[in-house]
């Protein structure tokens, strides 16, 4: 049985969030099928017929929008059957020494037995059939809930909890700017979980780069992609911008410029996919080029809103998330991507926007987001698909 997160959500919108979650939870669950899912208004029944939970327990943790979800068994509407099926749950879980209590619910109120009877009806019957059984009313180690409706009795023991969030896709659509980075993936689970269906936007600078800072991100991609099914990933080639940029423009504007084609690239990327939002890793104050003042003179290119979920987090708050999501030792296999490449030594901490559009005004900044545009490549990712070699990977950190 599975409850919903932010409940709030009314109307359209709930049907929007209900109809999102079951097909993502459908998604991650296809591989296995005996299984049923029936979505209602107030909660999923996924019915197992044989299927594991403890597989199924895995996948759920990882689709947003479920708040709280629990191994359910099914029973007709008899107090012997009750009395039977809850002792059968209490035997599988409870110990010696353990307190517990029933906590009814009741929402088909014909129902001949009310809340009150049932709690005393079923605690003295697994009373009289656990060993050494001790009540608590307060705090106890196990809960035995019993839910009666219109169809079926309901009982449980355990309450599990799922990521929380809202389902992938009810928040529309954006790009994200992942780099090969600790950060940029972080920033992608949170813009997930938010229900923002994210396709990625990848710079890569052959022959500056290898093939393998390539295959990090693709690989990045797919960690996240258990979070939603799967991904789309926009590979950009940004060389000639980076080379030209290099050979024209004073050093200590070099990133800041960099960005700014960035920025755009991602945007134009975005209006052909029919996104709302960019999403990037940015974090205040982490580096020269993610100073408030930065942050303007890069923002300057673009009206469209540019989000940034780890913007007030410190470096170990992120590498804990990292950590939690899986990404974080991917993450920091050194293969140097496009930015670390043409970073200038010092750049400018506060830049100035006038002075960036002066010197871009040197370039053929048209030209050169074209033909970065022509050289897209766009591929979908599967969760866990795998790009990097193992064995060459190792040698080259040798
Ligand atoms: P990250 O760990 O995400 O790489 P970072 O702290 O190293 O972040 P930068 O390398 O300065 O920061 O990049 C800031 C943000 O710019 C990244 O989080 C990412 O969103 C975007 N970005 C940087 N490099 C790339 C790239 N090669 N492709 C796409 N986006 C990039
Ligand atoms: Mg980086």
């Amino acid at each position: 049985m599975v409850r919903y997160g932010e409940l709030s959500t009314k109307g359209k919108n709930r049907k929007d969030f209900i109809g999102r979650l079951c097909g993502n939870v459908e998604r991650v669950l296809a591989d296995l099928e005996s299984i049923k899912i029936y979505p209602k208004h107030d909660r999923m029944h996924i019915v197992l017929n044989g299927a594991s939970f403890e597989e199924v327990d895995k996948r759920l943790k990882k689709v947003f929008g479920i708040q709280t979800y629990s191994p359910v068994i099914r029973t007709e509407k008899t107090l012997a059957a009750i009395k039977e099926t809850s002792l059968e749950i209490m035997q599988a879980t409870y110990k010696v020494g353990m307190t517990f209590k029933v906590a009814t619910k009741r929402a088909d109120h014909r129902f001949e037995y009310d809340t009150n009877q049932l709690n005393l009806m079923v605690g003295d019957y697994l009373f009289d059939n656990l060993p050494e059984p001790k009540v608590e009313m307060k705090h106890p180690d196990l809960v035995l809930r019993i839910e009666v409706r219109q169809d079926a009795v309901y009982i449980s023991n355990q309450l599990l909890h799922g990521p929380g969030g809202m389902p992938v896709g009810t928040a529309g659509k954006a790009v994200m700017m992942l780099s090969g980075g600790i950060d940029s993936p972080v920033a992608s689970y949170l813009a997930l979980k938010r229900g923002v269906d994210i396709e990625m936007v990848h710079f890569f600078s052959p022959p500056y780069t290898s093939d393998k800072a390539l295959a990090k991100a693709k690989e990045l991609t797919g960690i996240l992609a258990n979070y939603s099914g799967k991904i789309t990933f926009i590979a950009v080639p940004f060389a000639e911008i980076q080379e030209t940029i290099k050979e024209k423009l004073p050093e200590g504007y070099l990133m800041t410029v960099q960005r700014r084609f960035m920025l755009r690239l991602a945007d134009m990327i975005r209006q052909k996919r029919g996104g709302l939002a960019i999403f990037n890793g940015e974090s205040v104050g982490q580096v020269a080029s993610q100073t408030l003042e930065s942050m303007a003179a890069i923002n300057n290119v673009t009206t469209t809103p540019v989000l940034r979920p780890v913007a007030t987090m410190d470096k170990t708050e992120i590498i804990r998330l990292a950590e939690e999501i899986g990404t974080f030792e991917l993450s920091i296999k050194p293969f140097e991507d496009c930015c670390t490449i043409f970073a200038p030594p010092r750049p400018k901490t506060k830049p100035r926007i006038d002075k960036a559009i002066e010197y871009e005004n040197r370039l053929d900044v048209d030209g050169l987001l074209q033909r970065a545009m022509d050289g897209i490549e766009i591929s979908t990712i599967r969760p866990n698909e795998k790009f990097i070699d193992d064995q060459t990977a190792d040698q080259d950190l040798l």
